[in-house]
């Protein structure tokens, strides 16, 4: 395997790939600069850990592309004291990113084995305001809820009503919407018991699997 000094391959992603490409917050761009997305990727990966792409991890799933993740995450507009859930969160790298950001993270994964890696991952980064659960996001978290934001993940036909219900008031929802194929990133934000929604670009997600979502037979 190649020798990568992931420090300057991290920097020159974050300037390239985040910062040359529109993405403005300071703490959201520090964050990605101190988070190694190296031990979030299986080890036959880490020499492209700093590709602008999601990778293979495991179950069939990816690891989120850096400006997609950073994407997302910048238009939930968080705040230090935000209480934030990931819906799908895979290799954790998502969820740590977060935890840089604000107060407590809650990330749910589908599949159990890459929930608890997830876990030890972070654990060993001494992560101490996450936590990550397997089960079907798609229900949401109520023990854990209001959140003040939602970030899904994976890809719906239309975003899960549980989730819209765990918003608190001003509440934004971060979600790819469309087939499976193809979706769009859409922001909503709920403010006096209504839904707003934005619409911010095309993109592309593995398929969120679960009671509010696609059904695991149809083959997608
Ligand atoms: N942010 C994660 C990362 O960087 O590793 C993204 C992982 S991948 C793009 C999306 C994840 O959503 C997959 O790991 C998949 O198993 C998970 N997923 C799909 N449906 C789900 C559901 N109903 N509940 C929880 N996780 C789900």
């Amino acid at each position: 395997m190649k020798t990568v000094d992931f420090e300057a391959a991290r920097r020159l992603m974050v300037e390239r790939d985040l910062a040359g490409r529109g993405i403005r917050s300071l703490p959201l761009l520090e964050a990605f600069r101190s988070v190694p997305r190296e031990i979030f990727v299986p080890e036959n990966y880490r020499d492209r850990a700093y590709a602008d792409c999601p990778l293979p991890i495991g179950e069939g799933q990816t690891i989120s592309q850096p400006y997609m993740a950073a994407l997302m995450i910048e238009a939930l507009d968080l705040k230090a004291s935000d209480r934030v859930l990931e819906v799908g969160s895979g290799s954790g790298y998502v969820v740590a990113l977060l935890a840089r950001l604000v107060s407590r993270v809650y990330g749910i994964e589908r599949h159990p084995s890459l929930a608890s890696e997830s876990a030890v991952r972070l654990e060993r980064l001494g992560v101490s305001n996450a936590e990550i659960r397997a089960g079907d996001g798609t229900r949401g978290w109520p023990e854990a809820a209001p959140f003040q934001a939602i970030l899904v993940s994976a890809a719906t036909g239309r975003p899960p009503r549980a989730l819209l219900e765990e918003l608190d008031e001003g509440g934004r929802l971060a979600v790819p919407v469309g087939t499976p194929e193809l979706q769009e990133l859409q922001l909503l934000r709920r403010t006096a018991g209504r839904i707003r929604t934005e619409h911010l670009g095309g993109c592309r997600f593995v398929p969120l699997i679960g009671e509010n979502g696609w059904e695991p037979e149809s083959n997608i």
